[in-house]
């Protein structure tokens, strides 16, 4: 079964599509990379995948379950359980330490547990920083704390919404690697909105995003 499957997708702001027609699949630990130009509705596409935004026609599936037939709480809870995010501007919350950040996931979900936090930590190349607030963190550390946020409660799919794009080239380059590295070791399907080539060169697909739809 598919990780997620868009079928005929359109969204509007009144009468101005932003897209149309948008139909794709992600398999299991798939990576698949969304390109196209500014304003073409990356971000919002990917809000859908999650069911975070609303759209027009079509129909979005989260391993099968179709989001349009969910009550609002329903799909907050499948979108807790099955998704992870990262975003271009971290959204690491500033008042928690880096553990308690990356534990959240589980936290939400009734399973606190230290030692995956523990471990995750490790994995993203931030062993030992557990106890330190987000202002102590470098933006590339900030990133690795949103990454492992992201997978610490092992989602079958994570969105990446440029999540390099604040970041210098060389810092960028690792915090990809990090990404890509934890994402298939979770076995987690990754799809990256990205303006990067060097990030969409690394993709298994490329996906180009414009108003009548979507294309390899
Ligand atoms: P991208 O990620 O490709 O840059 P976005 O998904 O951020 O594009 O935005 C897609 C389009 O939708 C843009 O043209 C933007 O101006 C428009 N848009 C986004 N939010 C709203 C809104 N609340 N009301 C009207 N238009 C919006």
């Amino acid at each position: 079964m598919n990780t997620l499957t868009i079928d005929q997708l359109s969204k509007r702001y009144g009468n101005t599509a932003v897209f149309s027609n948008v139909t794709l699949s992600v398999a299991p630990g798939e990576f698949v990379a969304i390109v196209g130009e500014s304003g073409v509705g990356k971000s919002t596409l990917l809000n859908c995948m999650a069911g975070l935004d609303s759209w027009d026609n079509g129909s979005v599936a989260l391993s099968g379950t179709d989001l349009g037939t969910l009550s609002d709480d329903a799909r907050a809870l499948l979108r807790r359980q099955h998704v992870g995010f990262v975003f271009q501007a971290f959204h690491v919350l500033p008042h928690l330490d880096v553990a308690q950040n990356v534990g959240l996931p589980l936290m939400l979900l009734g399973k606190p547990d230290p030692q995956a936090v523990a471990s995750m930590l490790s994995a993203v190349g931030l062993e030992g920083l557990g106890a330190r607030l987000p202002q102590q963190l470098s933006g590339g550390q900030l990133q690795r704390v949103a990454i492992a946020r992201a997978l610490i409660h092992r989602p079958g799919l994570l969105l990446a919404d440029e999540p390099t794009g604040n970041l210098d080239p060389t810092t960028a380059a690792k915090v990809l690697d990090a990404l890509m590295a934890q994402t298939r070791q979770h076995g987690a399907a990754l799809v990256l909105v990205t303006h990067s080539e060097a990030a969409a060169a690394r993709a298994d697909r490329v996906l180009h995003l414009s108003s009548d739809g979507i294309r390899d």
